[in-house]
């Protein structure tokens, strides 16, 4: 929303923002459709890989663009801007790789994730266990050489659709990433959440999954460390996302409301729906500068743990009163599923709470104020 976001790769937002617009236009219908039916749109999907659009993180050697936090967090806002296909998961999967990954892991994952062509997913979540991994249950234990896992995660964003998965699960040393190349082996069954639909999740049945020790990311027992490495960027790239939702949703009702005439006037007009569309428009301008900032806060290398929950909690707030404030330009106009804004509502829900919930994101930033004897410079 403001170009404060400051990019490691010049010229690269000039390029990227005005194709990324005309990419979805040309795609609108295609996608609706996708949306209504919770389908992943692999063909849309790979040509935003071919477009350089997926593999932001990786190096330019196996086909990315080897930029920063301010890149990844300009894809996000702009898929959820136009209603494109998200590539967050495998832009964290490149991180996850540069930082922890072997030389034949590299080598064998990250140009095939980066140009688009296979599929990543996360699957971290179990039945019993969202906000706290410590109740973790999934299990990794030795045979020979090998590795079997076992347990059921649920929630997981192309689960199904994916051709490797980082699976978590407890070994004898602690927690531990194995990259796991699904086919075959792990039983995937399709989930119906009611938003980000053109990522469908799955259940993940993990039954005695045999791989082999160079599928283990990191070390054995430091499954934490390797979370942690990607844990901040996922939540400016759900912040990003929020953003962009919410301005499609204030620019649509706009647009909309500019038009239609009640009466003699125009919705626009009125000073009730001009206060709202200051309210909506200046959440959603303090959302992005706060993310802004903890984009720059991340990408010089220091801890952004305090400015990524602030930038996550902040922007749900504005997300959520941009798409519930949008009715009030659209009338019954807006209350059609051939509009965006019912379908924006479920994808903000499922935000609120999945990649860091609300209430979890506001425990940590308060604790941060509260302990801290400046009270963080109030
Ligand atoms: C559509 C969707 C996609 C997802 N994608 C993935 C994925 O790709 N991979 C993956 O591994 N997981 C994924 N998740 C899982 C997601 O990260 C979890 O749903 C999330 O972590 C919350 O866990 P939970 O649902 O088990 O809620 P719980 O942990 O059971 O929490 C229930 C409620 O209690 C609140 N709460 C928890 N702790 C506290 C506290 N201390 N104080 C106050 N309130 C608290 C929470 O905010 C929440 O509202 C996805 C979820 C959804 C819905």
């Amino acid at each position: 929303m403001y170009e404060t976001l400051r990019p490691t790769v010049d010229g690269w937002f000039d390029e990227f923002i005005p194709a990324v617009e005309k990419f979805a236009a040309e795609h609108e219908t295609e996608l609706r459709k996708y949306t209504v039916a919770g389908r992943f749109p692999a063909e849309i999907f790979a040509e935003m890989g071919r477009r350089g659009w997926v593999g932001v993180l990786a190096p330019r050697e196996v086909g990315g663009l080897g930029g920063g936090v301010a890149e990844y967090c300009t894809v996000e806002e702009e898929v959820g801007r136009w209603g494109l296909v998200s590539p967050q998961t495998s832009m964290q999967a490149q991180r996850w790789l540069m930082d922890w990954g072997t030389a034949e892991q590299k080598d064998r994952y990250l140009g095939p994730i980066a140009r688009g062509e296979l599929v990543f997913s996360e699957s971290i979540s179990e039945p019993g266990v969202g906000s706290s991994l410590k109740a973790m249950t999934a299990t990794a234990r030795r045979d020979g050489s090998d590795w079997i896992l076992n347990g059921t995660k649920v929630h997981v964003n192309l689960g199904k659709e994916s051709g490797l998965t980082l699976f978590y699960g407890m070994a004898p040393e602690g927690l531990t990433a194995f990259l796991v190349e699904t086919a075959q082996k792990v039983e995937a069954v399709h989930t119906d959440p009611i938003g980000l639909r053109l990522l469908p999740t799955a259940e993940m049945r993990f039954d005695d999954v045999r791989v082999p020790a160079s599928a283990v990311l990191g070390e054995p027992g430091k499954g934490l460390d390797t979370f942690l490495t990607t844990f901040n960027m996922s939540r400016l790239g759900n912040a990003s996302d929020l953003i962009g939702f919410g301005r499609r949703a204030l620019a649509q009702a706009i647009l909309y409301g500019r038009d239609r005439m009640v009466g003699d006037n125009a919705v626009t007009s009125f000073q009730g729906i001009q206060w709202t569309v200051a309210d909506v428009y200046a959440d959603l301008a303090s959302a992005s500068m706060v993310r802004n900032h903890a984009a720059e806060v991340h990408d010089r290398g220091d801890d952004p743990s305090f400015e990524t929950s602030l930038a996550k909690q902040t922007a749900i707030r504005a997300a959520e009163r941009a798409v519930n404030e949008c009715f009030a330009l659209t009338g019954g106009h807006g209350l059609y599923s051939d509009t965006d804004y019912g379908q924006l509502m479920q994808d903000v829900k499922v935000l609120r709470v999945a990649g860091g919930s609300l209430e979890v994101l506001r425990n940590f930033v308060a604790r941060q104020i509260l302990r801290s004897e400046s009270l963080k410079g109030l």
